[in-house]
């Protein structure tokens, strides 16, 4: 007889595992509650455009991360940078900072005492604004990040992110020389007009996917998933959903920031400068991003699709790293029974990418391979 798994979620991490447990010669069931695969990752189309929910651009230096991706659709690779509107200085800057930008700042020189005051300084790592300030001062600190992070992540105070999470250019909170947004690894996007897509109908095939069947609750003793389908198992589980659903929030509800996301179409051919894909809004805009779809797609028409984003209390899109949730959800990973993985953004709660999901996916069968019967612990869960 050949094993079972069970698998939550059509995402990219519950694609891919489906697709390299398929490959190891388990017979998988998929369980979606929405009614196509890929999540905001998925390419849709709005007046002739094709857009994503937001960018979902593709980056790694993990050779078998983008081998897994590559190898069953095209990837054109392609550099961006990424620019911050600063309203207080009507102005745009690259994002993350460059040094290029400093001296162009009214307030320069006050930027410059602060670096300086700074140089050859550890920064602080005793939660997220600890860590900003203390790298890259108040005036900088001010102009980037204080409201940008807090309306991100829909927190009234920085404080209370934790140090310990990956952002986007951690480690190096100012540029030199590269302005390019992930100029230091590999960075593309799908060559085909629909994206991803055929990425996901290549992992489902040859699995049992569910579609519209919401996984309503789990039994760690039982290994029971209850689902609007009825109930079902397998001898391995991967969760790639929101935790605290499966467990009856016993441990309360996890803390997430949505997205409200709106596309708007401009009656001109290209909206950004040709190397630009996204601008982040840093002031009290109710809008973080703005992103100019063809500069991703490579899409040709007389008009432009721009996508907006703004934070909202519905949709749970973003993890909030706080030290309070992060233990809230080591509670909940402590339920996990044997070859249970939760793996993903959602399934680990963690401010994950792409790569990372098909990261987690490839050491899930890592680890089934290895160490059958072995409990999901660290690297996956
Ligand atoms: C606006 C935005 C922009 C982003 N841009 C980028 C980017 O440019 N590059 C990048 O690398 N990453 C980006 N990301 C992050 C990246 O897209 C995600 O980390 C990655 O796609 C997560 O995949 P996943 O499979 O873990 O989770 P998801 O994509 O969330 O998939 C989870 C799936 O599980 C299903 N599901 C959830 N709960 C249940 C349940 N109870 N029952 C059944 N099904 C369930 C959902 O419907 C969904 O299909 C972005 C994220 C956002 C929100």
């Amino acid at each position: 007889m050949p094993k079972t798994a069970l698998v939550i979620g059509a995402g990219m991490a519950g694609a891919t595992s489906a697709y390299l447990l398929n490959k190891e010669g388990f017979q998988v069931t998929v369980v979606e509650a929405d009614s196509l695969a890929g999540a905001g990752v998925r390419t849709r189309w709005y007046g002739g455009h094709p857009y994503t929910f937001g960018p979902r651009v593709f980056f790694s230096r993990e050779d078998d991360v983008i081998r897994q991706l590559t190898a069953l659709i095209k990837i054109r690779e392609y550099y961006t940078r990424t620019w911050t509107y600063v309203a207080q200085d009507g102005q745009l800057y690259h994002y993350p900072i460059a040094d290029i930008d400093l001296p162009l700042m009214p307030d320069y020189a006050t930027i410059k005492q602060e670096l300086d005051e700074r140089k050859d300084k550890t920064p602080s790592v005793d939660d997220f604004q600890a860590y900003w300030l203390s790298a890259i001062g108040p005036t900088l600190y001010n102009k980037f990040i204080d409201t940008y992070s807090k309306k991100m992540w829909g927190i009234e105070s920085n404080h209370m992110l934790s140090a310990k999470f990956e952002w986007v250019n951690k480690g190096t909170p100012i540029r030199t020389g590269d302005t390019r947004l992930y100029g230091d690894q590999f960075q593309g996007y799908p060559e085909a007009a629909d994206g991803y897509n055929t990425y996901f109908d290549k992992c489902l095939d040859g699995s049992t996917v569910h579609f519209s069947c919401r996984a309503l609750g789990f039994d760690p003793e039982t290994r029971t998933l209850r689902t609007e389908r009825g109930e079902m198992t397998g001898d391995i589980i991967v969760n790639t959903g929101h935790v605290d659903t499966l467990f009856g929030y016993q441990y309360g509800k996890l803390r997430y920031c949505g997205r409200q996301f709106l596309k708007v179409v401009l009656p001109t051919e290209h909206a950004f400068p040709e190397d630009v894909t996204w601008i982040h809004y840093a002031g009290d805009e109710q809008h973080t991003r703005v992103t100019e779809f063809k500069q991703i797609t490579n899409h040709k028409a007389k008009d432009t699709l721009i996508g907006i984003e703004i934070p909202s209390a519905e949709g749970r899109e973003y993890p909030v790293q706080s030290e309070v949730e992060i233990k809230r959800f080591a509670q909940y990973k402590a339920l996990f029974p044997a070859n249970f993985f939760s793996i993903g953004r959602q399934g680990s709660f963690q401010y994950k990418g792409i790569p990372d999901a098909i990261r987690d996916s490839l050491d899930v069968v890592k680890a089934v391979g290895r160490k059958p019967g072995v409990r999901a612990t660290a690297g996956v869960a």
